[in-house]
């Protein structure tokens, strides 16, 4: 059985792309809290109800009820998940240990990478308004200032690319993490992976840690 694994890595890290090789190659399935709730609303299950209450007051969606819901839609004994998005603090990250995972083998991955770096790298992304290509002025410029080299329209940068939003999403990212590492690494379950190198790499050695 493959340990469960919890992911954990800035927006932009690369996160994203390793959890679809990881369901894709490794048979890992996804788990994302964002999506759950939205099932669970859809179904109108009693759960489903608790959460739609909570949401059309506005609130957040408490721990527990988390917890109740990944409890509901996980089989940790039959399947091996990805947790993406959860714990987001230091008391979520014990939580999910004494109420889903409880004797489950399980390893924490942070995808490391120098923050500057990756406003910089966040900052300078431009994708196509017609294929929907994505370039980078750093890393992989088009040929043409402005122009998709696949397609011929014109680059334009997302709206949560821009330095301020970059930089607001990065500091609470920076604010948050270090005590969800602390944790796991008191329980020697932490693996740090070098998120600047190539997806290839990177994969490889996330592929290691399951085999390990
Ligand atoms: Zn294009």
């Amino acid at each position: 059985m493959k340990p469960q694994l919890i992911l954990l890595g800035a927006p932009g890290s690369g996160k994203g792309t390793q959890a679809a090789r990881l369901v894709s190659e490794l048979s890992y399935n996804h788990i994302s809290t964002g999506d759950l709730l939205r099932s669970e609303i859809k179904s109108e299950s009693e759960l489903g109800k608790k959460v739609q209450g909570i949401m059309n007051a506005g609130k957040l969606v408490d721990d527990n009820t988390v917890l109740e819901l990944l409890n509901a839609n996980c089989d940790l004994t039959a399947n091996a998940y990805i947790f993406d998005g959860f714990p987001r603090n230091y008391e979520q990250a014990n939580l999910l240990d004494t109420e889903v995972m409880k004797d489950a083998k399980s390893s924490a991955v942070y995808f490391d990478i120098d923050l500057d770096k990756l406003a910089a790298r966040l900052t300078n992304r431009r994708t196509c308004s017609g294929c929907g290509e994505i370039y980078n002025l750093l890393s992989k410029a088009p040929a043409k200032e402005g122009v998709c080299d696949l397609c011929g329209e014109s680059l334009a940068q997302r709206k949560d690319d821009n330095e301020e939003t970059v930089k607001t999403r990065l500091q609470v990212f920076k604010d948050t993490i270090d005590p969800v590492l602390a944790y796991y690494e008191e329980s020697g379950r932490l693996a740090r992976i070098d998120a600047s190198l190539a997806p290839d790499v990177v994969f490889a050695a996330l592929r290691d840690l399951t085999e390990a």
